[in-house]
């Protein structure tokens, strides 16, 4: 069972806008990101102007888009949502900017997957709230101005390296997302466990915590499995025994690592004897694709201790060798 690297389906979708904050008292952690933008938006408000741009960078399932919402409805104004990938053609972003009201939340997941010259119609937008737009072509081209209101682009990216510089240098407020500690996981399962009217206990709460590798997404992603065998178990509280029962299951190991992780890193200490090994042929050794290693799996096995990147490859640190190694040192097959 895939817990990581699968986007929410249409069930999942209705579950965690059932769950997600809706205010900023409600959203746990990324303390210091948080603080700052209370000032920043009570600023703004005060100054009755929109807020800047601001853009969300991390792993999925962290919080960014619950965030981007939060943010709207403390601004007061409504958010329109979309897509990199989604936006595809010009007239697409020109409909949807001049369809905002004064101090409304854009919201772009992805945005680093938009097309360029898509992204260039984004900078006037941006900077000035207008956009030129050509009408026609051949010999009756002509540029049109459009006015957008103020607003605020909030744009979310798994990969921030991969935003050009122009579009980088319009987000006034530009922050990383954190993995969560166990702690704050455990009351974000919590929180979600009464909102769903789920009992589990303290003990359940703080294994299934442990275990989500730093990811709410994951750890609502858990509670919904245990909640599941807890019923079959006829179980009316989700207690320890419960807890585990799940997470052996879906073999999910202490420290949360799933068969990618282990995958992956079994892989460089056996396979390249630790590493240094280049990032494609690590994608090709382990059957997944790159992006997906880099934007999803590495950066939870570094902040584990597990691997570096170097600018020869990725290299196991000792501890990944403590664990992962075979005992037999394995060479390249033809
Ligand atoms: P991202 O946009 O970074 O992929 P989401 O905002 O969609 O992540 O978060 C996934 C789910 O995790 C949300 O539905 C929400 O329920 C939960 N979640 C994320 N961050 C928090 C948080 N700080 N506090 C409580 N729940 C959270």
């Amino acid at each position: 069972i895939e817990l990581l690297n699968t986007p929410p389906d249409a069930v999942e979708t209705r579950f965690e806008e059932q769950i997600r904050p809706l205010r900023m008292g409600d959203f746990a952690g990324q303390q210091r990101l948080t603080d700052n933008l209370k000032v920043f938006i009570s600023a703004a408000k005060i100054r009755g102007d929109a807020l800047d741009h601001v853009l969300l960078s991390g792993p999925p399932g962290l919080g960014k888009t619950t965030l981007a919402y939060i943010i709207a409805s403390e601004m007061g104004g409504s958010i329109k949502a979309t897509s990199g990938p989604l936006l595809d053609k010009a007239g697409n972003l020109a409909g949807l900017l001049t369809g905002l009201q004064k101090g409304d939340v854009l919201f772009i997941d992805e945005i680093h997957r938009m097309p360029p010259a898509v992204e260039e119609y984004l900078y006037s937008a941006m900077e000035d709230f207008r956009i030129d737009i050509m009408l026609d072509s051949g010999p009756s081209a002509r540029a049109v101005q459009l006015r957008i209101e103020p607003f605020t682009l909030i744009g979310a990216t798994t990969r921030s390296g991969l935003l050009t510089s122009p579009l980088r240098a319009r987000f006034g407020i530009n922050s990383r997302f954190d993995y969560y500690s166990p702690e704050l996981l455990e009351k974000i399962i919590v929180r979600a466990s009464g909102i769903l009217g789920i009992g589990i206990d303290g003990e359940a709460a703080k294994e299934i915590a442990g275990r989500s590798r730093g990811t709410p997404r994951i750890a609502n992603r858990l509670l919904r499995r245990a909640r599941d065998f807890a019923q079959v178990d006829s179980e009316a509280l989700i207690n320890r025994a419960i807890a585990m029962k799940t997470l052996e299951c879906l073999e999910i190991d202490e420290e949360g690592l799933d068969d990618m992780d282990k995958k992956i890193m079994e892989t460089i200490v056996n396979k390249f004897n630790g590493g240094p090994v280049g990032i494609a042929s690590l994608a090709v050794s382990v059957g997944e694709e790159q992006n997906t290693i880099e934007e999803v799996y590495e950066p939870y096995l570094i902040q584990a201790g597990y691997l570096t990147r170097t600018p020869r490859g990725r290299v196991a640190t000792l501890q990944a060798h403590v664990r992962f190694s075979t005992g037999v040192e394995r060479s390249e097959g033809p």
